[in-house]
């Protein structure tokens, strides 16, 4: 599991990454031109349109260092091979040779667990989802997995506080986590929920990684960016996946592709290699396939 972290994750405290000539995307970061020198190679019918740009080009060294600064590039994928085709849309998540099957045929719910040690025991790799309440991540589990009324489990009386495991395809598991942020809960329901949560992510062997769940439509939180920062700092392995971004823009609001790039900069100099982030509307179905190919990918380096 530590390989795993060390090998998948982003290392703290670190300078931000040195600007280079880069195209900029629709998502606010940037692809260096040199990867459309690596479309080329390996596709030949842009070879003329952009053969001219690569005589501007930053030496590949710099281009593969800013690719992993910028993008979440996964195991068994050399920065410098990356093309813009190997991007999921909507997000910074490169595919690699890990995807598979990420179609969910089956869930069932499996047990709600007061503490991480009653968590189930049978080893099965899992993904923990977290976020401020109201932040949509019933609707997230629900359109996941297609069913009404699975994630509202957490919801009913008495399991707010508990860990609720969903087994899927009878091998993994989706694991939702309680809320934090609740506006009218005491401090110490808070604190509560924090020793209780945090218990979770500093024990649990078989996480393979943390959906952080970040509302798209309101600008960055204040307890969101602690909660990532938290994370960060213990190694945990994480996604932001952000929800809502069907939104319009409000009166004095930005845009949810604004949210996300104020997100990320307030973010970024935290990190060596940006965490994996990707748009999700639950009302839309926007993200959902591309998110599951994702978690494929993470589930399946998890299992070698
Ligand atoms: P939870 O408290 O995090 O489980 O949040 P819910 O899933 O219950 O959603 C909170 C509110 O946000 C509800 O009114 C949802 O209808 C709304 N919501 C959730 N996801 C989306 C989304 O993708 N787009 C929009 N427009 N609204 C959403």
């Amino acid at each position: 599991m530590l390989v795993l972290r060390n090998r998948m994750l982003a290392s703290l405290v670190l300078p931000p990454p040195s600007p280079l000539l880069c195209k900029p995307t629709t998502f606010g970061f940037c692809l260096p031109t040199l990867l459309s020198h690596s479309t080329r190679r390996r596709n030949p019918t842009q070879n003329a349109s952009s053969a001219s740009k690569t005589t501007q080009s930053p030496p590949m060294a710099d281009a593969a260092r800013f690719v992993r600064t910028v993008l979440f590039v996964p195991p068994g994928v050399e920065p410098d091979e990356v093309t813009d085709e190997m991007v999921l849309p909507g997000s910074n998540i490169v595919v690699g040779p890990y995807a598979g099957d990420a179609r969910i045929r089956e869930v069932e719910f499996m047990k709600s667990s007061p503490r991480a040690k009653d968590c189930p025991k049978d080893g099965r790799p899992e993904f923990a989802i977290l976020g401020r309440s109201n932040v949509g991540k019933s609707s997230l589990i629900n359109a996941l997995v297609r069913k009404k009324e699975v994630a509202l489990t957490s919801k009913k009386p008495g399991k707010t506080q508990l860990i609720n495991h969903f087994l899927v395809n009878k091998s993994w598991y989706i694991v939702d986590l309680p809320g934090y942020g609740f506006a009218k809960a005491p401090d110490a329901a808070q604190m509560n929920w924090s020793a209780f949560t945090k218990g979770y992510f500093l024990n649990r062997d078989t996480l393979v990684a943390v959906l952080l769940l970040i509302d798209a439509s309101v600008p960055p939180q204040k307890i969101d960016l602690d909660c990532a920062n938290w994370l960060g700092r213990n190694n945990i392995p994480m996604t932001f996946v952000f929800t809502k971004c069907d939104k319009m823009k409000a009166s004095k609001g930005k845009r949810p592709d604004e949210n996300i790039r104020d997100f990320q900069q307030l973010i970024k100099q935290n990190y060596r290699q940006h965490p994996a982030w990707i748009m999700t509307s639950s009302v839309t179905g926007l993200g959902r396939d591309e998110l599951l190919r994702h978690m494929s990918q993470l589930r399946n380096y998890w299992d070698q």
